[in-house]
């Protein structure tokens, strides 16, 4: 069984890319009967958006993602990190650098200069003090903690195999990448606290984008330096949008959960199977076009999934890919959540009655598959006809609907009306009953929108016609 965890910092609304990530880790925790762990990572208290970590939550919940323990908070957790930085300055694995920032501004730009491209920017400095002088020093002055880094460890990624890196010192001019891992406010930094808490939470499988495979050398360190055994790491492809440019956190702000309203109306359901789809796949094998077999609900999901299926390569999200999985999801729940459909198109419609939304869906069902659908038969049926194109008073058609006007009020349903109007005055009654009730309008049959609309607007409608 896997321990995953989704480990979101709520800097920011939760975008596609996050919801896949923790998807996959969702996914990943149910196939195998293992846990699925909510950690929220709000270390770094500049960064934080007050309303991101409800939106985490809220996302999650609409996704049907549940979690089996959690949320833990790191900004909780301090004094963890504080016991385990002491197990590293005690081993010599970390130490206090008291160096102000101008100095270390300046060792930054050196290093820049001599290669751009350089990351490791302290000489280290620090790391001569002895532990007693730099415990003294620490009581009156700022400092942050390092750890001390000889080498990137090279480790084996699920999906990218054997990743190394290269530490780069040069002999003449020697720079370290010893990070930070306590901050000067004594808030560990996103790399201690994450190493610190998937140790502690036991978590076995990582799975994260590819921006962090970089910073994964760092982590194995750490591991190491506590003996710890890490994780398996997979590291996922980024997502793009149609025109293969990167999505960014801020090209989709307003996050996952604007998609279920307008313009869109997308199903969570949908949006949980596209994203699963968009770097695995069932079957491992690469067919083109959609078919049926792609429409998994979540439960499908989490017996199929497996790590063989991933895929490497930046992945191009194919948004009519969403919307056809959107309408073979409508129609399911339209026959096992009629209920949540329609208080969804009676919300995104709101200009009739519920009565009147759920007739529609006992007499139209078969032709709304979306949201979209929805309201735009209810603007066919429901918009107050105009009658522009009015009968010419005096004419047979007006003056055989003005005496089907007169005749209206005997009939007691809807259907009765439209039968003897059919077959008193055949395929010509159907045309007027078309003008009467629908305003010429095509695409919404005649006896349909009737009796949605009901007999009374009916009446109305007819008398009107010919007023
Ligand atoms: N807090 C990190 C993030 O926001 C977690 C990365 C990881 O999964 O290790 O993406």
């Amino acid at each position: 069984p896997a321990r995953t965890r989704f480990a979101p910092s709520p800097t920011g609304f939760m975008h596609l890319g996050s919801l896949r990530t923790c998807l996959y880790n969702y996914l990943l925790a149910k196939s195998t009967k293992g846990q699925f762990i909510l950690r929220i990572e709000d270390t770094d208290r500049k960064r934080l958006v007050p309303k991101a970590e409800n939106n985490i939550l809220q996302t999650l919940k609409w996704a049907g993602l549940e979690i089996d323990e959690g949320p833990y908070y790191q900004s909780q957790r301090k004094h963890i990190y504080h016991e385990y930085v002491n197990k590293l300055l005690e081993s010599g694995h970390a130490y206090r650098c008291f160096c102000s920032s101008d100095r270390l501004d300046k060792l930054t730009a050196s290093a820049k200069k001599l290669k751009p491209d350089s990351s490791g920017s302290y000489d280290r400095k620090c790391s001569h003090l002895d532990s007693e002088t730099s415990f003294k020093r620490a009581l009156n002055e700022p400092f942050v903690i390092r750890f001390k880094l000889d080498s990137y460890p090279s480790f084996t990624d699920a999906l990218h195999g054997n990743v190394h890196r290269e530490l780069q010192t040069n002999m003449n001019d020697i720079r370290y990448d010893d990070f930070v891992i306590i901050k000067s406010d004594g808030m560990p930094t996103y790399h201690f606290a994450n190493v610190v808490d998937d140790m502690l939470m036991c978590i076995t499988h990582v799975i994260r984008g590819e921006e962090w495979i970089a910073s994964t050398p760092k982590h194995i360190a750490l591991y190491n330096a506590f003996n710890a055994k890490s994780p398996t790491f997979v590291h996922i492809p980024l997502l793009a949008s149609e025109d293969g440019r990167k999505l960014s956190k801020r090209s989709n702000d307003e996050g996952v959960l604007s998609l279920s309203g307008e313009p869109n109306y997308y199903e969570p359901e949908a949006v949980v199977n596209f994203l699963a789809l968009q770097g695995w796949s069932p079957t491992r094998s690469n067919k083109s076009g959609y078919s049926d077999s792609d429409v998994m609900l979540l439960k499908d999901l989490e017996t199929k999934f497996s790590l063989h299926g991933l895929t490497k390569g930046l992945i191009k999200l194919d948004f009519n890919k969403l919307r056809y999985l959107n309408r073979a999801h409508f129609d399911i729940l339209k026959q096992y959540n009629l209920d949540r459909v329609i208080c969804q198109c009676h919300k995104a419609w709101p200009h009739s009655t519920l009565a009147e939304c759920e007739r529609m869906f006992t007499i139209l069902s078969s032709r709304i598959h979306d949201v979209n659908d929805y309201i735009h038969y209810m603007n066919s049926i429901f918009a107050k006809p105009e009658y522009k194109n009015r009968f010419d008073e005096g004419s047979p058609s007006f003056n055989a609907l003005k005496e089907i006007s007169g005749q209206i009020s005997s009939f007691k349903s809807v259907e009765d009306f439209v039968e003897y109007v059919r077959t008193t005055y055949g395929p010509k009654g159907q045309q007027y009953l078309r003008y009467a009730i629908l305003d010429n309008r095509s695409g919404v049959p005649v006896l349909e929108a009737a009796k949605i609309l009901g007999m009374d607007r009916v009446i109305e409608r007819v008398k009107k016609a010919v007023e």
